[in-house]
């Protein structure tokens, strides 16, 4: 008999693809130019042009037999060493080799990271609004999701509800930032303040509470901020990281998990994810995606389009009354829908050919979320339709 709760889940299809697969079928009607498709996370801009060389370099010059044959099981040393080296430089970490093991992007980070630090039965805490994939992720590790609630002034962290949420079932704290959808980038005072809580509920309850910090927009920052680096406010972080967003290569499936060293049994984690590999089929990403990343690993793609869209968003919904909350990076904006129900919201634009994804599977009743990884010609264009919506519709 086929499993059934696989069979329930496919009742339950992502919210965000099946509006990308509207778009898809809108635009084979009218031209997909002419659809404002604001549904999916996909990037926009190439990756850069030095990792299109290190590859054709690669499949060029290398052995094949070598080349193309299996990857170490924690991962190609090298790539490792690679991935280590940067991250000391940028944010004044000690990782070694040692305590990074590539995966298949973010995804595959999480689903190491997650069986690292829970049981079956125990709880992750996350915040809203969160990316909902987190649902799958964490029921698949036999632990459960709980949720706190949204700080709608900024999209920081709801400490007063967190502290609620925390019970001595907690196994691990869950964040992600820069953060899809909201686009708020956790500040240093946010971050300080989760560590103080999350050490004192670790000497209450006297165990350790790992903060999994959930980072694959960590680079797509505006203003000429920067992220600060979870990991170096809390001992017991692990770090997920995809280069899905900075490089444009969700394709690849290439990312890691970053073991802080001063974490318990730090020397024991990569180990460990390698034994987790082997019941989860993951297998390490493939050799080739490894070793052209390790070749570009300060780089990222020319990322500031995504700003430019986002300065004529914010500007175009301010202007038309939205309530909303600037990003401080990604590729996401999350204003509040005008009327309570985000899903008749954004079934309505439909009719304007605007791709809008209610909020609710984020987490947060009543807003939307604009993917704008898109052109900017399509943002501009796009502005007189959301002008057109919100006048006929709302009256504004
Ligand atoms: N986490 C967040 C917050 C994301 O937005 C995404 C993808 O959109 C992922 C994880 C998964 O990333 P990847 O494609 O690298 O597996």
């Amino acid at each position: 008999m086929i499993n059934e709760a696989y069979k329930a889940m496919l009742g339950g299809k992502s919210v965000i693809r099946e509006l990308s697969e509207y778009a898809t079928a809108r635009g084979a009607e009218i031209g997909y130019e002419n659809v404002f498709d604001y549904s999916l996370g996909n990037p926009s801009v190439p990756c850069p042009q030095d990792y299109t060389d290190a590859v054709i370099d690669m499949y060029k010059t290398a052995e094949p037999v070598a080349l193309h044959g299996y990857s170490p099981s924690l991962g190609i040393p090298s790539v490792r060493k690679a991935i280590a080296e940067s991250l000391n430089r940028r944010f004044d970490m000690d990782y070694t080799a040692d305590y990074i093991f590539p995966t298949t992007g973010a995804a595959g980070a999480l689903a190491h990271a997650l069986r690292v630090v829970t049981k079956p039965g125990d709880e992750v805490i996350t915040f809203a609004p969160y990316f909902p994939e987190y649902q799958p992720y964490v029921n698949g590790t036999g632990a459960h999701l709980t949720v706190v609630p949204a700080d709608t002034e900024n999209f920081q962290i709801n400490f007063d509800a967190f502290e609620k949420a925390l019970n001595p079932g907690t196994a691990a704290v869950l964040i992600n930032t820069p953060n899809n959808p909201s686009g708020a980038v956790y500040s240093a005072e946010t971050l300080t303040r989760l560590a103080e809580v999350l050490n004192a509920k670790q000497t209450e309850y006297g165990h350790d509470i790992f903060l999994i910090a959930d980072e694959p927009y960590r680079e797509i920052v505006f203003d000429g901020g920067d992220q600060p680096y979870p990991s170096k406010f809390y001992d017991n972080t692990l770090s997920c990281y995809s280069y899905s967003k900075s490089l444009s290569l969700p394709g690849e499936r290439i990312g890691y998990v970053a073991v802080n060293p001063r974490a318990t049994d730090a020397k024991l984690i990569v180990p460990m994810c390698g034994q987790i590999s082997r019941g989860t089929g993951h297998n390490c990403p493939s050799s080739t995606a490894q070793l052209a990343v390790a070749k570009v690993v300060d780089e990222t793609s020319d990322l500031s389009v995504y700003e430019t869209n986002m300065n004529l968003l914010y500007d175009a919904l301010t202007r038309l009354g939205f309530d909303v909350v600037r990003p401080g990076g990604t590729f996401y904006i999350f204003p509040k829908a005008l009327e309570e129900d985000a899903n008749a919201f954004c079934m309505k634009a439909k009719d304007y050919d605007l791709i809008l994804v209610p909020s609710d599977s984020f987490g947060v009743p009543g807003y939307f979320r604009m993917a704008y990884c898109i052109d900017t010609e399509k943002v501009e264009r796009s502005i007189a339709a959301l002008e057109k919506f919100v006048h006929e519709v709302y009256g504004r």
